[in-house]
């Protein structure tokens, strides 16, 4: 066996397994030396009964007294109890629903058993304990790696697989980190981290190879965002003309805030100084941000410069569409739309007209990245809520100027302070730290479903004084058959039989985009009440008039989308709230929705899913656009963080092209790590 054989030589490991695995990435045995365990169980002590901690997953060694036997509960349910002995005492083990441990466990046998041990009046129990013959223990002993899992991968066959690929092959991976930096920064051999990653020696020896594992993850990520900066930093942009910004405020229907000026000034000084622009502005849901967004494109407009806008959903793209060409047209500017639901006759038209520079502002999804859309000068990139599109996707729109185009991001999101300074590493940050006047903060409830019908007679009151509602049920994006159906059958009970008289209408990931605007125009234009939506409408959607949102298994979302789906309503006059069912009882459910009724700051907020969720929320679905990390726990190592940096930022400085052939193997991970996001190094 070595680093490139096929999992499939594995045994137990055939075609369905094979399909399974590579849902996890996971094809060779390569593949899963790098496959980090998400957590550890320490298994290393082995207890007699009687000494064994109760309350906590321990391992006993015992042996089985007597023959299983299965009761059948009810339909679905089967219990598989049998006694267990040492010479200190017995326990009573349940299986549920495991009616196959009556074969795996033999009388007579020794057993090590590993779970918790509770105390039911004077009888000691065990419920659905893990357990290996004690003659034949493989992790006894050890302290055991916990997987990501996937239908059909159990983590007994992962660790079972992962611990004789680790003891055959740990030395086979190439060890990137040049050795003078690995000796400077007291980092371990990769052979040493992939060992103690799987199957740690000890707390301490998992420790040292995190802390490895880490760097080089973090390392090789500020390597590429480095590379992205100085890309930039050489380049020559556009200088737009200095012009007097009241002339722009005169376009507008309302007074633009203090930091809304601000942020225009800043941009205003990038703008014209004739260096690619690459900033960030950062203002909650609601602050204003398409205004300032606006006054960019008008300058460039006034430089005889094109801008693109990227929103991430086409009901975006098009809501920015009416709102800019409401705003702008009177200014000449003429604004176009460019989404993937256009036909082909429209699309070309459009294309030709980019080309033709007859289009100022084109306002689209990712299909102003397609092959084939040209512009005859972009002066100006913006995209919105960028957390949706991949760094490489930035710049694969900027590559469609002739010089470095100005590059301005707009998200609502909050990024807690540690992970800032990595994610928008290659950006400068505009902060939008205040509300249009008149806004009252989005009052926000928590309520389970004893209060069900109550909601419905607050949502019904609200459509009665000429308000509109949200009703936000979870995902339905890719695949999720189960909850496509939730969310259809909800909305049809609510339409039939709730709100028989209401005007609703439905909107999920899985509709057609030409009726998933449909519905979102009706909405906007008041022609429907009650919007029952997934979290489709999560970014950037405005409907003054919506006073209320609902969001069922409130549960199921984390903070931070709480946050956005919430900065839904409370954009207008009227006084909003935020509704939260759910009766999930769990204490530490309670207390993050608690915690979320109680505060509307975004970043405190974000702050918060941080500590509680970790950062795997804000790395595992990618929403910022960078790279999928695997081994980076960023709450715990903003240390190895900036020693990360620093030390890219050294070694750039001696092989700014990682040219060396010590470097190579380097310069193919950080290729690797963004290759999901193409060309980005030419
Ligand atoms: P976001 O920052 O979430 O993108 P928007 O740009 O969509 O916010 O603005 C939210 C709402 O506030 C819009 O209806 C917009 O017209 C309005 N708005 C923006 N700036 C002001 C302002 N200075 N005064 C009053 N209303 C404003
Ligand atoms: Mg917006």
């Amino acid at each position: 066996m070595d680093r490139g054989t096929s999992l499939n030589s594995f045994p137990g490991v055939g075609t369905a397994k094979m399909k399974a695995l590579a849902r996890l990435g996971l094809v060779t045995v390569g593949d899963l030396l790098t496959y980090w365990p998400r957590a550890y169980e320490d298994r290393t002590r082995v207890y007699s009964i009687s000494d064994a901690p109760e309350a906590e997953a321990v391992c006993v060694s015992a042996l089985v007294a007597e023959t299983p036997v299965t009761a059948y509960i009810r339909k679905g349910l089967s219990t598989t109890k049998c006694k267990i002995v040492d010479h200190t005492g017995n326990v009573q083990v349940t299986f549920f629903n495991q009616e196959y441990v009556r074969r795996a466990l033999t009388v007579g046998e020794t057993y090590i058993f590993y779970g918790v041990i509770e105390r039911r009046g004077s009888r000691l129990t065990m419920t659905n304990p893990i357990f290996e013959r004690e003659d034949k223990a493989r992790f006894t002993g050890r302290i055991v790696p916990i997987y990501p899992l996937t239908a059909g991968v159990s983590n007994n066959l992962l660790a079972g697989m992962a611990l004789r690929a680790v003891e055959e092959c740990a030395g086979e991976l190439p060890d990137r980190l040049p050795a003078s930096l690995r000796v400077g920064h007291a980092l371990c051999t990769m052979e040493f981290a992939c060992r103690n990653a799987h199957f740690p020696k000890d707390q301490e020896a998992l420790a040292v190879a995190r802390r490895r594992l880490v760097f080089e993850e973090l390392f090789t990520l500020s390597l590429g965002m480095s590379f992205l900066r100085a890309r930039r930093a050489g380049a020559e942009g556009p200088a737009f003309p200095k012009k007097i910004t009241e002339e722009f405020v005169g376009l507008l229907p309302f007074v633009p805030t203090a930091a809304q000026r601000r942020a225009m000034e800043e941009l205003k000084k990038d703008l014209t100084s004739g260096r690619p622009m690459n900033r960030l502005v950062q203002g909650d849901v609601g602050s204003g941000k398409t205004v300032v967004a606006a006054y960019a494109a008008w300058l460039a407009h006034a430089g005889g410069y094109q801008t693109a806008m990227m929103a991430p959903t086409e009901i975006l793209a098009h809501q920015h569409y009416e709102t800019l060409n409401k705003l702008l047209s009177p200014a000449g500017i003429r604004v176009g739309l460019l989404t993937g639901s256009l036909s082909a006759k429209e699309k070309k038209a459009l294309h030709a007209a980019l080309a033709a520079g007859e289009v100022d502002l084109a306002v689209g999804t990712h299909a102003l990245l397609s092959q084939g859309v040209e512009y005859a000068n972009l002066g100006l990139v913006i995209t919105d809520e960028q957390h949706r599109f991949g760094v490489g996707q930035r710049s694969a729109l900027s590559s469609k100027a002739q010089a470095t185009p100005h590059v301005l991001v707009m998200s609502a999101t909050p990024i807690p302070r540690t992970l800032a300074l990595l994610i928008y590493g290659d950006l400068d940050v505009t902060v939008i730290d205040e509300l249009p006047p008149g806004r009252s903060p989005v009052e926000t409830y928590l309520v389970g479903e004893d209060k069900r019908q109550r909601m419905y007679g607050f949502v019904r009151k609200q459509v009665e004084v000429g308000r509109q509602v949200y009703i936000i049920c979870p995902a339905v994006e890719e695949g999720e058959t189960a909850d496509l159906k939730a969310v259809t059958a909800y909305a049809k009970e609510l339409a039939e039989k709730v709100f028989p008289d209401l005007r609703l209408g439905l909107v999920h990931g899985r509709l057609k985009s030409r009726d998933k605007e449909a519905a979102m125009a009706a909405f906007a234009a008041g022609e429907i009440d009650v919007l029952v939506s997934t979290t489709v409408v999560e970014v950037g959607v405005d409907v003054p008039n919506a006073s209320l949102m609902v969001i069922e298994n409130a549960d199921r979302f984390g903070l931070s989308q709480l946050h956005q789906l919430r900065g839904r309503v409370g954009r207008g006059e009227w006084q909003s709230t935020c509704v939260l069912v759910s009766s999930n009882r769990s204490p530490e459910t309670r207390e993050r929705l608690k915690y979320f009724c109680s505060t509307t700051d975004g970043f405190q907020i974000a702050e918060k899913d941080l500590e509680l969720r970790g950062p795997g929320d804000f790395f595992g679905q990618r929403q910022h656009g960078l790279p999928a990390m695997r081994a980076a726990d960023l709450a715990g190592d903003t240390r190895v963080l900036k020693q990360a940096q620093d030390a890219a930022a050294e070694l750039l400085e001696a092989d700014p092209g990682l040219a060396e052939p010590e470097h190579r193997g380097l310069m193919a991970a950080v290729k690797r790590l963004f290759a999901e996001d193409g060309d980005i190094f030419n």
